[in-house]
């Protein structure tokens, strides 16, 4: 399903003609596609059916209006900060629902998720379980663990989105991990019930997938053996899409794979966690962008945008693949090949290279697959408002975040600084 469609030569988000958004919200904005959000949800809540839980990851996008849609369907959440757990019970979420991930928890934020009585803790360290205990031990609480173990297996993907290889920093060694385990009588205040992993992100191969699993579920029935109720394995996210020519695996596909693993293992019984992020929202995020100046030098043609790397960070970040278009339809009309710049003093500001496109000054165009690791990594850089955010369902559309103001960048700030003491 594709939310993004020309009709009457111009093109629409749902039943919504982009040119309508920017004249009311301005630009650059995020457009996100509701029904198309939620069908990227039920595509995973349907292939797992009773067999375990969908968690959302807020980092991917953390929209209250985007985890209250997924909110609504049932999801779960998975967080990595303080911050995005009272983000998800903002937006109406269930805190029961959440798991917690990160190398870095700190105290604060572990007592505010154990008073939540949030799912899980995915803890990272033995440093982070003795952290836990004692906060457990203090709030007179048995905290719910898996420990994220590290499979050492290679995702194939960006080294900077690749976790699963020893030399990373996240998770614990399977051997380690086996032995933290066997300690558990050590932690009284800790109810070891699933194990957990991640190993990274934009997979577009099942194989490491089903690898981290042959490499983790061997301990499960180990410790399972040794009397532990480990209840659930926690797969984690990193399901890729298709951002050009790749090839990623249907979402039916890869939770049966998952579901063929445990049944292989003698598992069937245990609950599967998936945390997806891209997967479920970033084909539903437009980034909707005017067309400032074309700009022509002897070797090459410029499209300068109003949106920048400070909006969109992918493609500077990780050279990410994302597809441009223009919002009239090009029809039969001559092209240039453009690089669709941004107005931020780095070379690095550049969307895309030598795209084909049929441009003139004030026209509108689209980065698509802009939802997942798009407004959420934005900055304010060269002190540039972030943008608004809008969410379109069907015929309609609501302004979910509003632009930041002028004032906003400098919010907090002050000439004189103030006194501390
Ligand atoms: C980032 C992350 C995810 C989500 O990854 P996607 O590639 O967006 O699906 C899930 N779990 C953990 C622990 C993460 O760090």
């Amino acid at each position: 399903m594709d939310a993004l469609n020309y009709r009457h030569g111009e093109l629409f988000v749902e039943d919504v003609a982009l040119a309508r958004i920017a004249e009311a919200v301005g630009t650059p904005c995020y457009v996100y596609a509701k029904n198309q959000l939620s069908a990227a949800y039920r595509a995973f809540a349907t292939a797992l059916g009773g067999h375990g839980l969908v968690c959302y990851a807020v980092k991917a996008n953390s929209n209250l209006a985007i985890l209250a849609t997924f909110a609504a369907l049932g999801a779960g959440f998975d967080i990595v900060s303080a911050g995005e757990l009272e983000r998800v019970i903002a937006a109406g979420g269930d805190p029961r629902r959440v798991v917690f991930s990160g190398v870095g928890k700190t105290a604060a934020e572990i007592e505010r998720a154990l008073a939540c009585d949030i799912k899980c803790f995915n803890v990272e360290s033995p440093a982070e379980l003795e952290r836990l205990e004692a906060i457990a031990g203090r709030a007179g609480k048995s905290a719910p663990v898996s420990l994220r173990v590290n499979p050492d297996v290679d995702a194939g993907t960006h080294p900077y989105i690749a976790t699963g290889l020893k030399e990373n920093k996240f998770g614990i060694p399977l051997n380690e991990a086996a032995a933290l385990y066997g300690d558990a009588a050590r932690y009284p205040h800790l109810r070891f019930v699933g194990v957990d992993c991640h190993i990274g992100s934009q997979l577009t191969d099942l194989r490491p997938f089903a690898d981290a699993l042959d490499r983790v579920l061997p301990l499960v029935r180990q410790l399972r053996a040794q009397g532990l109720p480990v209840e659930h394995v926690d797969v984690g996210g990193g399901l890729g899409i298709r951002y050009r020519d790749e090839r990623p695996p249907g979402v039916a596909a890869y939770v049966g794979q998952m579901r063929e693993r445990l049944v292989a293992h003698g598992l069937a019984d245990l609950s599967l966690l998936l945390e997806p992020g891209r997967a479920l929202v970033a084909a539903a995020g437009t980034l909707l962008a005017r067309v400032e100046y074309l700009k022509s030098t002897d070797t090459r043609h410029f499209a300068i945008i109003d949106a920048g790397m400070n909006d969109l960070i992918r493609p500077a970040l990780y050279g990410a693949f994302q597809a441009i278009q223009a919002v009239r339809d090009p029809g039969d009309a001559p092209t240039l090949d453009y690089d669709v710049v941004g107005p931020v003093c780095e070379s690095a500001d550049v969307f895309g290279r030598g795209r084909r496109l049929h441009l003139a000054p004030g026209d509108l165009l689209v980065v698509r697959d802009a939802g997942a690791y798009g407004f959420a990594m934005s900055s304010q850089y060269n002190s540039r408002p972030r943008a608004a955010e809008v969410l379109v369902d069907g015929a309609r559309f609501r302004v979910v975040r509003t632009r930041e103001t002028l004032a906003d960048l400098w919010r907090g700030e002050s000439v004189s600084g103030a006194e501390t003491g």
